[in-house]
């Protein structure tokens, strides 16, 4: 066990790592950020912070001796940083976890081998494999690159008469890809399940997650899903993290389908938007649960405290700010980030409505003036 007073160092500057450093350091601990880019969210409120870049050698080993353990804020880190990491201190969740969910072929060959189910896919990596995803997945449809993908970019959807080949080779660069069958979605939810290091398990309610222009625009909590729809929702991320021996938070992406299947469409072995809600809602947040996780401390409960919805402030959203200050019921988060850009998750804000009572519906800023 790490003691309040510990170190955590988490890989990864944005604002997930900044929420895990405030809800580390109500916890008694302190972090150091590792990060390419200065001054960013997290560091701004962190003890220590490295700047350097994922591959480089002497500042990882510097970084290792520094911390009592190691987590991240973002799955994109090369997974020979953690292995590195992982000789001098303990790296949780370990590079397994961040390879199934890096590469969304992987991902959800993996999902499958549990007995979950997924839309129909199938890799595009050179002509033949490409022709023979064409036939088997037909259209709509919607090629991915196979990592490196978030907030919807790095996909294409086809439709009837779009050519494979052409958005494979135009807009994808020809990099290793997946199709997928267009799911017949009728709504998008999520489960946040966190594992212990001993294998105790806790789930948050699965949400409604509702997506603006491929991004996050709003969670609402709990999902208006049925009880059996839920507690499935829940095993299946159970399921996973256990598979994965996952320590830490984990969040997976469903959709349920108009006849009323559950498919998986994505894991991020990390901390996740649609958990922001619980920073007020819940009796112990996301941020504090995977800080208790990578500590080795005793999960906390998830137990839900109120109803919420968690609306992003993307771009210039986040102008709205003084309205939204003045807003009682509303609780607001700005991530500190210097540069407002379109697309750029800047600050989100929750609403609580009283258990029983239907989520709120966020009631400013409307979600059509996301972009
Ligand atoms: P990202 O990593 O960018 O979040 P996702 O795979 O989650 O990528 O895709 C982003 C959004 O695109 C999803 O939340 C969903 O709305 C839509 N989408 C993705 N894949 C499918 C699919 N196979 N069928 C229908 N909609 C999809
Ligand atoms: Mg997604």
């Amino acid at each position: 066990m790490i003691a309040p007073g510990g170190t955590i160092g988490i890989l990864g500057g944005g604002q997930l790592g900044r929420m895990l450093a405030l809800a580390a350091a109500a916890l008694g601990y302190r972090c150091h950020i590792f990060s390419p880019e200065p001054g960013g969210p997290a560091a701004q409120v962190a003890a220590a912070e490295t700047v350097a870049a994922y591959d480089d050698r002497a500042a990882l080993h510097a970084f290792g001796g520094a911390v009592d353990a190691v987590t991240v804020e973002f799955e994109n880190v090369p997974a020979e940083a953690l292995e590195r990491l992982a000789r001098q201190v303990p790296v949780r969740p370990g590079a397994r976890s961040l390879r199934v969910a890096r590469n969304r072929v992987g991902e959800k060959d993996f999902v499958r081998g549990l007995g979950l189910q997924t839309t129909p896919y199938a890799p595009v990596e050179d002509d033949g494999s490409a022709r023979a995803a064409d036939r088997l997945i037909g259209r709509p449809a919607i090629l991915k690159t196979q990592t490196l993908g978030y907030d919807g970019k790095g996909q294409v959807a086809l439709a009837g008469g779009d050519d494979l080949h052409d958005a494979w080779h135009g807009e994808l660069g020809g990099r290793p890809a997946i199709l997928e069958a267009l799911a017949p979605i009728e709504r998008e939810v999520s489960a946040v399940v966190a594992r212990a290091a001993d294998g105790q398990v806790a789930s948050f309610d699965p949400v409604e997650n509702r997506h603006v222009n491929g991004i996050l625009d709003v969670t609402l909590a709990p999902a208006d899903i049925s009880p059996a729809l839920a507690a499935s929702a829940q095993a299946g991320a159970e399921r996973i993290v256990h598979a994965l021996e996952h320590v830490g938070v984990l969040c997976v992406e469903l959709f349920v389908t108009v006849d009323g299947r559950l498919l998986v469409n994505e894991i991020a072995p990390r901390v996740h938007n649609s958990g922001h809600w619980t920073i007020e809602a819940c009796e112990t947040s996301q941020f504090a649960q995977h800080v208790r996780a990578v500590c080795g401390l005793p999960l906390g409960s998830t137990a839900r405290r109120a109803n919420a919805a968690m609306k992003n402030l993307v771009g210039a959203d986040v102008e709205h700010w003084r309205t939204l200050a003045a807003d009682p019921a509303a609780h607001l988060h700005l991530y500190g980030k210097a540069d407002t850009r379109p697309g750029r998750k800047m600050g989100h804000v929750t609403w609580l409505t009283p258990l029983g009572a239907p989520p709120p519906e966020p009631p400013w800023p409307p979600s059509k003036t996301t972009s």
